[in-house]
């Protein structure tokens, strides 16, 4: 009976330690990813920071810190907020942008590498991220450079304090190490508006070309999705699209919603413009 009670106290002391981990994740996680406005706690703001982001990740609506919410909160995603104050609208579940573009639609980038691939390979990765933006807004020309001092875009790897290319300064957005089943970091990289154009990648995380059901990240889809933030857009509501916050595997294809996106900021070729695209409908149309 003894040993029950001790146990059965265990237990219970177990659970609530438990349950206070995981408040505490939710409420760092919601305030990192710009649910919770800065300057205010309490337990109102935490329900309709959980709220927040039920809605846009598409989970039932409750405000509580069920399964679901924290499994989805559990899953390696881009280190960029999802909402930021003044610049939501979760009524439509669409693509979402930035306020800036860039002005020039011909883009140079540098690179730096990381450790698990060969230079060869993380290049032409790179390349072929940078070239599924340009395939759906032909506006858009991406080239590479080797002197960073002409680039517009800089491509890195970087631990925890990291700084970026050569040159740049130390970046104020430390990563939180490698991402795991079992706790760990979340971040598997970033990304800096127009026209900032610096992408970090976050080196303690594994990444292969497509990632794997080990654990390894995909590097075409990350770097597909941070290219997307360096271009202008922001994260999309819309599962399934590019610009999802959480991480996939594979190669990515983009989604109606990112084509739409990226063609709302860049547009496409003039040439390809028909009269009816310039605005001139026939009678009938809308
Ligand atoms: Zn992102
Ligand atoms: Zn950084």
């Amino acid at each position: 009976m003894f040993f029950l009670v001790i146990f059965a106290s265990l237990f219970l002391f177990q659970a609530a330690v438990c349950e206070e981990d995981e408040t505490e994740f939710a409420l760092n996680y919601l305030s990192n990813f710009g649910y919770t406005s800065h300057g205010r706690s309490g337990s109102n703001d935490a329900i309709s920071a959980i709220k927040k982001f039920q809605e846009f990740f598409g989970l039932p609506v409750t405000g509580r810190l069920d399964e679901r919410t924290l499994k989805e909160m559990r899953k390696p995603r881009c280190g960029v907020k999802d909402l930021v104050v003044g610049k939501n609208s979760m009524r439509v579940k669409r693509y979402s942008t930035w306020w800036t573009k860039w002005r020039k639609t011909s883009l140079k980038y540098y690179m730096t590498y990381g450790d698990d691939m060969s230079e060869s390979k993380q290049a032409r990765i790179i390349a072929k991220a940078f070239k599924m933006w340009s395939d759906a807004a032909p506006k858009l020309r991406f080239t590479r450079t080797f002197r960073v001092s002409e680039a517009d875009i800089k491509v890195s790897f970087g631990r925890r304090e990291h700084y970026g290319v050569p040159g740049e300064g130390k970046c104020y957005d430390p990563f939180d190490g490698k991402s795991g089943i079992f706790g760990g970091g979340l971040v598997l990289a970033h990304a800096f508006f127009p026209e900032n154009g610096r992408l970090h990648f976050d080196d303690d995380e594994k990444f292969t070309e497509e990632g794997s059901i080990w654990g390894a990240k995909s590097l075409i889809h990350v770097a597909v999705h941070e290219i997307g933030h360096i271009l202008g857009l922001r994260h999309s509501n819309v599962k399934g699209s590019v610009m999802w916050p959480t991480a996939s595997r594979g190669t990515p294809k983009l989604h109606d919603d990112d084509i739409k996106g990226i063609r709302s900021l860049y547009g496409m070729l003039e040439q390809h413009l028909t009269p009816n695209h310039l605005g001139f409908l026939s009678p009938g149309e809308d």
